[in-house]
């Protein structure tokens, strides 16, 4: 019947003469003349795809061989730039200030050496002056020459530290979230998870992965509902990601109500474990890959428990997995 269906349709592009063929991929017919038309465009579309893939690849040698084209270092750039500007700008301005205020001491000493000079003639030509009148004018000269090189009117002192008039710049290498599954989505550039819809599981994993060192990360619970469940652990790469993440092997890591997950099963109380995860907390894992060990740590309370991670049951490499059940529920990954 579907064929008979198929054969009776008209062309998708004329709508004209009854149309013999279908196109797998879009489930459209056409004519004889119109299929070569489609495939025509079909065949642009992945020229266009081509051309873009060159230009990423082009792209890639640019940034890499030189890397003062890419944006990040152009903004670095622009930051030493205007700092020198900002710095130029002051020494200018400092530098009419002196030379404003050396003009005013200058002229007055001028006046003082005037009157040194009559004195000075005066005393040779009349040959009249004693040696209270020489130690009188050798310490007004001392005085002089003393004061040319520091005014006792200027002084330059350097502006206080608390704020400082060169802002340092700081550059931040972070983690991001760029899988999900379930009930969840990742928002903010991969910073944000939200569980989305009505109540449902959903899991998030890192791009990062961890075989080695030690790594600290943290997360700001923006939301949780009164039941405060969430996920918070690790999980191994090569496990497929799964809504339910607490019952998948190679899952470890904390959940609400006292639970801990260890290898995809569900522990009340493991080694005194008590949940106290409240709304705007700052939650901080620490991924120990050398010593086998993640360690939660709620920077409100400072509680603080450790999972040793056996690696025979969660080999490496390690990605950060996080999991949200209730509606609305938000868990933000932190810049540091
Ligand atoms: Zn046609
Ligand atoms: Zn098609």
């Amino acid at each position: 019947m579907a064929s008979v269906k198929v054969n009776r349709s008209l062309c998708s592009i004329c709508g004209k003469v009854p149309s013999l063929s279908i196109c797998v991929g879009c489930q459209r017919v056409f004519c004889t003349e119109h299929v070569e038309q489609h495939r025509l465009e079909l065949s642009n579309l992945l020229d266009k795809i081509i051309f873009e893939h060159g230009q990423c690849k082009q792209t890639i040698i640019k940034y890499t061989e030189e890397s003062n084209s890419h944006p990040l270092m152009k903004q670095i750039n622009e930051w030493e730039k205007q700092s020198i500007e900002k710095i130029q700008q002051v020494a200018i301005d400092a530098r009419k200030q002196i030379l404003n205020a050396f003009g005013h001491f200058a002229s007055n000493a001028i006046t003082t050496m005037k009157n040194l000079t009559e004195e000075l003639t005066k005393a040779q030509n009349e040959d009249n002056f004693f040696e209270t009148d020489l130690r009188r004018w050798m310490d007004t000269f001392i005085k002089i020459k003393k004061e040319l090189d520091k005014p006792p009117t200027i002084n330059i002192r350097k502006g206080g530290t608390d704020v400082p008039f060169i802002s340092k710049i700081i550059i931040s290498v972070s983690e991001i979230f760029d899988k999900s599954t379930g009930r969840i989505s990742i928002k903010d550039e991969g910073k944000l998870i939200v569980n989305t819809g009505s109540n449902g599981y959903g899991t998030v994993r890192s791009k990062g992965e961890y075989s080695t060192g030690k790594h600290r990360f943290r997360f700001k619970i923006e939301h949780t509902s009164s039941h405060k469940w969430n996920l918070i652990g690790i999980v191994s790469k090569n496990a497929p990601i799964q809504a339910t993440a607490y019952n998948i092997p190679t899952s470890f890591g904390w959940i609400a109500n006292n639970f801990v997950c260890l290898n995809g099963k569900l522990y009340s109380d493991f080694n005194g474990y008590k949940s106290d995860i409240e709304k705007n907390d700052i939650i901080e894992l620490f991924i120990d890959c050398n010593q086998h060990m993640i360690r939660l740590t709620n920077e409100r309370t400072h509680y603080t428990h450790e999972l040793t991670i056996d690696t025979i049951l969660c080999p490496f490499p390690w990605q950060i997995q996080l999991g949200l059940y209730y509606s609305k529920d938000c868990i933000r990954l932190l810049w540091r």
